[in-house]
């Protein structure tokens, strides 16, 4: 018999999960993940990724650029590179940034394979078991994973229509150090936040980072989806504001193309060795092709203008899929109105359970996430994140009005239950 097919008798080897290191228990899939294999179904709208739409990105310059690369400079790119990142990408990152108001050096630029990277390090570095990470309410279920996986407790600050709320964070600071507890950072996205797709406006920007300085509390601020900005540029990133207490994030997954899986992190000169070191531990260094891909990218092709086309592209859906809304939502329906990036959030009434819905909403043939995904606490039971980056706007209008159609038959359902 083959070692193959004995493989396959015996299964998994006995009492695996005791042989597992403790942080292994956290390594769950996330809800959003479960609900991929379903929502790739051709006949699901689904508002449930947040993949980016590369149909306005042009194949034909795409491959002439990777085409070029390889032909003039491929021994370089396909060889091994420096872990901190591809010195000249790191100059092109620092012009990046100054698009948000950041005056950076490249040497405090570390290149990451993602910002899904720089998270993992810098929880890494900074977590041990039981302490506090503060994330606004809700997060970013990307980075709630790692965090968990790295058995920190996770503490959500309030949040209303313009971000986090300065005087929730004064409050989970005291509380929570009242508690005898360890908090390590603040982690928030401040421009068209996932999932709520909110904008933290420059004043809050400031308190925040003044409350979180005066604390000795590090920010992590995650900016994909900056450049995205539909109706108006975004504010200043916090980073601009402060250098010191600022751990920045950036990305190249929404501005160019999310598979090459380039991103970084820009840091305090007093993090950055700790910070390269972690990386090439679990990576070696960074995917040269793939940086040297972006940087030529970035010096020959006008970036400007496709960041602009994805914007306008992103747009129109965000149009119909606010529109879709009004026209097929219940009344009792609340929900953000971005201006920009990918998300629109969804609050609905209490009684209704967003989770328990989603088989209803596969068969109406929609999907979406349900709000408890965005929580480490189990809140968001009555709340749902839908995407409208990639459906064409004629199928956010079908999704949309299909999932109205569930909602509102949920809401009549419980009314008749009462009555009865
Ligand atoms: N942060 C946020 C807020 C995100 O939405 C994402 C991707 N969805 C990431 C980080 C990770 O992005 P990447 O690793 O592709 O740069």
């Amino acid at each position: 018999m083959s070692e193959i097919s004995t493989r396959h008798q015996t299964g998994a080897p006995q009492n695996l999960e005791q042989r597992f290191a403790a942080r292994a228990a956290g390594m769950q899939p996330s809800e959003i993940r479960a609900l991929f294999a379903v929502a790739s179904r051709p006949e699901i709208v689904s508002l449930a990724g947040g993949m980016p739409n590369l149909s306005a990105l042009p194949m034909k310059m795409m491959a002439s650029v990777v085409n070029d690369l390889i032909l003039t400079n491929g021994t370089e790119a396909l060889q091994y590179g420096s872990g901190q990142g591809h010195p000249k990408l790191r100059e092109q990152i620092c012009e990046v940034m100054a698009l948000e108001g950041i005056r950076a050096h490249p040497e405090d630029v570390v290149v990451t394979t993602g910002s899904q990277q720089a998270l993992d390090l810098i929880s890494r570095i900074f977590i041990d078991p039981g302490d506090v990470v503060l994330v606004e309410a809700p997060s970013y279920v990307g980075a709630l994973g790692t965090f968990h996986q790295y058995q920190a407790s996770v503490v959500h600050v309030s949040m209303d229509n313009d971000g986090l709320i300065p005087d929730a964070l004064r409050d989970a600071i005291k509380t929570t150090r009242a508690a005898g507890r360890k908090i390590k950072f603040l982690y928030l996205i401040p421009n068209y936040q996932n999932p709520t797709g909110v904008l933290l406006p420059a004043d809050r920007r400031t308190e925040i980072l003044d409350i979180c300085r005066k604390e000795e509390i590090f920010v992590v601020e995650d900016n994909p989806y900056g450049l995205l900005g539909f109706d108006r540029p975004s504010p200043n990133a916090m980073r601009a504001e402060d250098s010191e207490n600022v751990i920045y994030l950036g990305s190249f997954s929404k501005t160019i193309a999310s598979g090459l899986r380039v991103g970084w992190a820009l840091v305090p000169p007093s993090l950055k060795d700790k910070l390269v070191i972690a990386s090439e531990s679990s990576i070696l260094c960074p995917s040269n092709f793939s940086q040297m891909t972006i940087s030529n990218y970035l010096a020959d092709q006008p970036w400007r203008d496709q960041i602009a086309s994805f914007c306008e592209l992103y747009k129109v859906r965000r149009d119909a899929m606010l529109q879709a809304l009004e026209e097929h939502f219940p009344a009792s329906a609340t929900w953000t109105k971005p201006g920009g990036g990918f998300y629109v959030w969804v609050n609905l009434p209490p009684e209704i359970d967003t989770k328990l819905l989603v088989p209803k909403a596969i068969v109406a043939k929609v999907a979406y996430v349900p709000g408890t995904a965005f929580y480490a606490d189990g809140l968001g039971s009555w709340q749902l994140r839908l995407s409208f980056c990639h459906p064409t706007p004629e199928r956010i209008h079908q999704g949309v009005a299909a999932l109205g159609g569930v909602i509102k038959q949920e809401i009549e359902r419980r009314s008749s239950n009462k009555l009865n």
